[in-house]
């Protein structure tokens, strides 16, 4: 399949066929080949027009999206994401993965992905929640609690879900968990927010300790992380629960080093700031008191090859961030594990180099896995909403790392199972394990559906 005009999309597809083919599921069950020129066909992509009133009371108009790729499992379920380089290609890659990784989760969820090509960073509140109300008045027709049921991603936090879902209400005159990551006294899930970042973590964890042998953990370890917004931010601060230090953060705009270790005060002040759109650059200025000499700031680069030695990496904030060269240097640095909390973080030239340097116990696991915690704690949300019922912090929490190690187990699993080095020393690859087992029960569930025959 070729598809010159959706390069991010294409790139999803061949990551998931490619995986497919170099094991040995289609040599053993052919039937399964029939599945993936289906599957890739978005079930429905509703496209919609966005007019809003800005500050000066002009008509603004942007591209709204909602792409309802697969149903196979459960209602399309996944983010929204608003930041002006939203395009189909790139929605389609989002809600191709979605699919995959919601199976992963072994919750009933199908796959979707949906936003628009808006900017929130130069708007104003209230421009930002006309935006809201504009969107949802197109989008509302075609979601539902059993129907569809949107998040958030880039751009799109708890401030818009809630004038998301302000604006659902109104208009169909009907509360029910059509949104999640809802606020925790009108329908939300406790640990969502912190959701993706500690189950990457937790799912990381299960690395270290199979990698070692149960030798290691996090304790004492460098852990290089980009993005400074949800899940780099709850990423951080786990790591720093289990003992790990966080050598970076970063942004669009630079990267932080702290060869000490970010603190959780450090990420507290930044996603305080961030929630004003502040650069890093900014927000070091503005709390000097917290951000001593044992920062730097640099500009205009990721962290991956800035932070010298370390053992794991996390790319947290968005596709194709690290290049070749820059896994590459990872590798060269003595990074161990590597875990996407962000989709697709890894370029196809980076997934070569870690995958090829299995055999030297580098261990790659592809945000389909590794960053399932988030959509799993909506798949939580939506339960208790159903039930009317609020589960506590402990009860949520150990749902998440359950359902995360189980995930790993699966990838693990699957991928010794249909490798085609059975016999190598390596470690099983994470990328095939993570895309064979999700593509397994989506496929069995289309067979069953009569969507493939
Ligand atoms: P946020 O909007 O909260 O944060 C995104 C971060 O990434 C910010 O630090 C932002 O910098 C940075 N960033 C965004 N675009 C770029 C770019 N083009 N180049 C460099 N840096 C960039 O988003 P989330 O933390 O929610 O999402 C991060 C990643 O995780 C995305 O890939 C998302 O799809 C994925 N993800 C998110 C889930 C969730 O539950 N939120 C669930 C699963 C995956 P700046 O502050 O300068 O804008």
């Amino acid at each position: 399949m070729v598809l010159p005009h959706e390069p991010e999309f294409q790139q999803a597809y061949d990551e998931l066929v490619s995986a497919i083919q170099d094991s040995t599921l289609f040599e053993e069950q052919p039937k399964y080949k029939k599945v993936i020129p289906v599957v890739s066909v978005p079930e429905r992509i509703i496209q919609f027009r966005v007019v809003w009133e800005n500050d000066k009371g002009e008509a603004q108009v942007n591209n709204g999206y909602r792409v309802q790729f697969n149903s196979a499992l459960g209602p399309y379920k996944g983010g929204l994401r608003f930041h002006p380089s939203v395009n189909l290609s790139i929605l389609k890659f989002l809600g191709f993965e979605q699919i995959f990784k919601n199976a992963l989760t072994g919750l009933s969820m199908g796959g979707g992905k949906g936003g628009s090509d808006f900017n929130p960073k130069d708007k104003s509140d209230a421009e930002i929640r006309r935006f809201c109300v504009s969107f949802m008045r197109a989008l509302a027709r075609y979601i539902g609690q059993d129907t569809d049921v949107p998040a958030g991603d880039i751009g799109v936090g708890g401030r818009e879900v809630g004038y998301l879902f302000g604006a659902y209400k109104q208009m169909q005159n009907n509360w029910s968990g059509v949104l999640t990551g809802k606020g925790i006294n009108w329908g939300g899930s406790l640990i969502r927010p912190e959701a993706t970042g500690y189950g990457t973590v937790y799912y990381v964890e299960k690395m270290i300790e199979k990698a070692t042998k149960g030798k290691e953990t996090f304790k004492g370890k460098k852990v290089t992380i980009s993005g400074s917004g949800n899940v780099a931010q709850y990423a951080a601060l786990k790591v720093n629960e289990l003992g790990g230090i966080v050598v970076s953060l970063s942004d669009s705009k630079g990267s932080i080093i702290s060869k000490k270790g970010i603190t959780n005060e450090q990420v507290e002040a930044i996603a305080k700031a961030k929630l004003q759109f502040k650069s890093l650059e900014q927000i070091i200025k503005d709390e000097a008191r917290i951000f001593d000499d044992s920062i730097e700031y640099i500009a205009g680069v990721r962290p991956w090859t800035k932070v010298g030695q370390v053992d794991v990496a996390l790319p947290c904030a968005t596709q194709n961030e690290v290049s070749g060269e820059e896994a590459k240097a990872l590798v060269d640095a003595g990074c161990k594990f590597i875990a996407e909390g962000s989709n697709m973080g890894s370029t196809k030239e980076a997934i070569e180099v870690f995958e090829s340097n299995r055999s030297n116990d580098v261990w790659y696991a592809p945000g389909k896995a590794a960053n399932c915690g988030g959509v799993a704690v909506s798949g939580l949300e939506m339960a208790q909403n159903s039930q009317r019922v609020t589960w506590s912090n402990e009860e949520v929490d150990s749902k998440l790392k359950d359902i995360m190690y189980t995930c790993f187990e699966n990838c693990y699993d699957t991928a010794v199972k249909y490798s085609t080095d059975k016999n190598s020393q390596g470690l099983p690859s994470l990328l095939k394990g993570a895309n064979i087992a999700g593509f397994i029960k989506v496929a069995d569930a289309m067979f069953d559906q009569g969507e493939v025959f």
